[in-house]
């Protein structure tokens, strides 16, 4: 890294928390309204596919066939807590929407991956087999160990 380069990389990161943030990370589109960085979107993200792929729900190395095309908003609404909301119809996943923590991101890649790969029918109970498969630990680790994405 050259001197310019670093004075130009600290500048900007004093000055992170100006608007909103699109960030495009192994293939997934994420767009935060919170002014969080790209790095903190990417520790997280690297964090839930560290944890998908240990927990045998995405192959690694598969990860961006798995989400092509996905995109992610983390919005500004502090009252609705760590909520999130997924658009899904059968076998397609439009996108997710994570409340300004951006904590269910993990929870929702399982929901994104389950969905696309068909393997929850419509009107089935998405969370019925969590406890069993372990999903449940898992995502509260993933929530406890999360960047939170605003400032
Ligand atoms: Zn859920």
């Amino acid at each position: 890294m050259n001197s310019g380069f670093a004075m130009v990389f600290i500048l900007l990161a004093a000055c992170g928390s100006a608007g909103p943030s699109d960030c495009f990370i192994n293939g997934l589109e994420i767009h935060m309204e919170t002014g969080a960085s790209c790095e903190d979107a990417a520790d997280n993200l690297e964090f839930a596919q560290r944890l998908l792929a240990k927990a045998g729900i995405v192959r690694p190395g598969t990860f961006e066939t798995v989400y092509a095309g996905l995109r992610v908003e983390v919005l500004d609404l502090s009252t609705l807590g760590d909520s999130a909301i997924g658009r899904y119809t059968w076998g397609e996943v439009e996108g997710i929407k994570l409340t300004r923590s951006g904590r269910a991101l993990f929870h929702e890649l399982i929901h994104a991956k389950e969905r696309r790969a068909h393997e929850i029918p419509p009107g089935v109970d998405s969370h019925a087999h969590w406890e069993a498969a372990g999903y449940v630990a898992l995502d509260e680790f993933y929530r406890g160990g999360a960047k939170t994405l605003h400032e």
